[in-house]
């Protein structure tokens, strides 16, 4: 495995093995690297010649009253966890590196991000695109591994290849969780171990809006309601957002109807955490 931290190094190995007719497997991340990324590693080793992890704590993606300062970082763990899953190269840039002092051009996504994270992280779907169209370019990539617990995230990363006509696959992949059901994330560290314990109910919440649609239940707000109502008995986090949209559109709806996305964001002392459920409804 070999870690590059130039933009002229990587783009280098990514032609070569691109001009040796090999696929390239890709999944960003911002480290502190859990089971969840590791879902993401062995999907791309399975499907590609090459895997590249990238492990970038991008700071055009954080609010100023945002974690960046105090976002978990780990390098010499993930770089074992890298290898041990079979990664072929690590891009590990610097901030300088990816942002030098000279940008021309902002990125402003102008869909799907009204709602949801886009509504309460102002910005922040504008700094992921941007750091994506870079890293797209530099690793040049056959797919892209993104998890749908970021579902919105994927949902604005699949907009992007369309517009800017990337020849990208996207590969969304399922929500890795803690045996409780918590879905795994660098941030759950953050949580008290009272907090850890109520952070169940995130999950749960979700469950439970499954079954009530299960037994029939359509309307959003009534699920929504429900789901307000057992965080905020079960658990001492502030509710950012409880939302149901089409997916992945994320359009609002009246009545419960084909492939719908219920999301919540929850606050916590430290750590603000998100979760969400996809389905299919008759
Ligand atoms: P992050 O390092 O948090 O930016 O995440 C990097 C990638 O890992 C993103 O595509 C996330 O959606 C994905 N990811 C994070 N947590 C999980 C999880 N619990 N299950 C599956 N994928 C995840």
């Amino acid at each position: 495995m070999r870690i590059i931290r130039t933009i002229t190094e990587m783009q280098k190995q990514m032609q070569q093995l691109k001009s040796e007719g090999k696929s390239i497997g890709y999944v960003p991340t911002m480290g502190f690297l859990h089971e969840g990324h590791i879902s993401l590693m062995n999907r791309a080793r399975l499907e590609n010649d090459a895997v590249v992890l990238s492990i970038f704590v991008n700071p055009l993606q954080f609010g100023p009253a945002e974690d960046l300062d105090a976002y978990p970082r780990d390098f010499e763990r993930d770089h074992e966890i890298a290898e041990n899953q079979g990664v072929d190269y690590i891009f590990y840039p610097s901030v300088e590196e990816m942002y030098p002092d000279n940008a021309s051009v902002k990125v402003s996504v102008v869909d799907r991000t009204n709602v949801l994270c886009g509504k309460s992280r102002p910005g922040h779907f504008d700094g992921v695109a941007t750091v994506l169209i870079k890293l797209f370019n530099i690793i040049l990539p056959t797919r892209a591994y993104f998890g749908l617990k970021d579902a919105q995230q994927v949902a604005v990363v699949d907009g992007l290849i369309r517009d800017f006509n990337f020849p990208i696959e996207l590969i969304p992949v399922e929500t890795v969780r803690e045996e409780d059901g918590l879905a795994k994330s660098s941030r759950n560290v953050y949580l008290s171990d009272d907090e850890r314990q109520q952070a169940v109910e995130l999950s749960k919440s979700l469950e439970m809006a499954r079954l009530a649609i299960e037994r029939g239940e359509r309307s959003p707000d009534e699920v929504v309601g429900m789901m307000r109502h057992h965080i905020k008995e079960n658990t001492t986090g502030t509710v950012d957002y409880v939302e149901i949209y089409s997916y992945p559109e994320l359009g609002e709806m009246e009545t419960l109807k084909g492939k719908v996305l219920i999301a919540l964001a929850v606050k916590f002392s430290k750590a603000r955490l998100i979760d969400n459920t996809i389905l299919e409804v008759e």
